[in-house]
C-alpha cells in the first residue's frame, strides 16, 4: 500500500492525481463508464491516504484543462455535448468516432498511444539483476509448468528475487518444494522485468493490471491496487501487456 509523502511538494501529489483522471478519460469509452471510473479513482486515493482536498483540487484542475481544450476544438468545429479522448485501435477507431459523432460527442485520437507504452517507461541500461522500480515477472523453473508470480517492487530485482526464492512461506519457494519443480534461475528468461516506473503509484497500477490479464497462479492475491474490469476489457481488445516467455 502507498502512502501519501508529506515531503512531496503539493505539485507533485498534483500530478498523480491528474495523470490519473487523464488516464480515466482516455481508456473510458462513455460518458457512464468514466464517471464510475472517476469514482474508483476517488475512493483509491482515499483509501492511500490521500486527503479530500488533494483527491477534489486535482480533479478540478483536470477538469478546468480539459473542458478548455474541449472548448477550443469546438469553437473550430460545430458544436458538440461532449468531448473524449481515446487510444487509437486500428479498424476500431474510425467506425466509433462516426458513431460517437452522430450523437454529439467529439473523438479525438491519441496517435501512436497505446496503453502500454502510456504506462511503461521505456526499460534502461542497467543490469537486469541490478535494476530498480520495476515490474517483474518471475515462472517456474520447470518448462511444462505454467505458474508464476506477479509483483512489483522499488528495489531491485536482485534482492526481491532472493527473498521469493529463500523464504519458506514466500509463494515460490513453497511451489518448488511441494513439487519438486527447479526455481527458475535470476538470470535466465524466466525471470524478467516487465515495466520499469520510478513513480510507486503507476507501478503499483501497473502490476495491478499485469494480475488482471495474466492471473497468475502464486500470487495469492490480486495486487496493491485492485483494477476495475473495463481496463481488463481495453487492456485485452488492444492486446497490450502481453508477456513473452
Ligand atoms: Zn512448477
Amino acid at each position: 500500500m502507498f502512502i501519501m509523502n508529506v515531503d512531496h511538494p503539493v505539485s507533485a501529489r498534483m500530478a498523480v492525481v491528474r495523470t490519473l483522471h487523464h488516464r480515466a478519460q482516455v481508456v473510458c469509452s462513455t460518458p457512464e463508464i468514466l464517471k464510475e471510473e472517476q469514482e474508483h479513482l476517488k475512493m483509491v486515493l482515499k483509501l492511500n491516504d490521500y486527503p479530500d482536498w488533494a483527491i477534489h483540487k486535482g480533479s478540478q484542475i483536470f477538469q478546468t484543462k480539459n473542458n478548455d481544450q474541449a472548448a477550443n476544438n469546438n469553437k473550430e468545429k460545430k458544436e458538440f455535448k461532449g468531448f473524449i479522448v481515446i487510444p487509437y485501435v486500428k479498424g476500431l477507431s474510425e467506425p466509433y468516432k462516426r458513431v460517437m459523432e452522430k450523437i454529439g460527442i467529439q473523438v479525438s485520437f491519441k496517435g501512436g498511444t497505446t496503453l502500454k507504452n502510456m504506462l511503461c517507461a521505456p526499460k534502461d541500461k542497467d543490469p537486469k539483476v541490478k535494476t530498480q522500480n520495476i515490474v517483474y515477472d518471475i515462472r517456474c523453473g520447470e518448462d511444462s509448468c505454467t505458474h508464476r508470480y506477479i509483483g512489483e517492487t522499488g528495489r531491485t530485482l536482485e534482492e526481491r528475487f532472493t527473498e521469493h526464492t529463500n523464504v519458506f512461506t514466500s509463494a515460490i519457494y513453497q511451489h518448488a518444494t511441494q513439487t519438486g519443480h527447479p526455481i527458475a534461475k535470476l538470470e535466465g528468461d524466466k525471470v524478467q522485468i516487465l515495466c520499469k516506473e520510478t513513480n510507486a503509484v503507476h507501478r503499483k497500477i501497473i502490476e495491478g493490471m499485469y494480475i488482471k490479464l495474466h492471473n497468475p497462479e502464486l500470487n495469492r492475491n490480486i495486487g496493491k491496487i485492485d483494477i476495475p474490469n473495463i481496463y481488463e476489457k481495453a487492456l485485452r481488445e488492444e492486446g497490450a501487456l502481453a508477456i513473452k516467455h
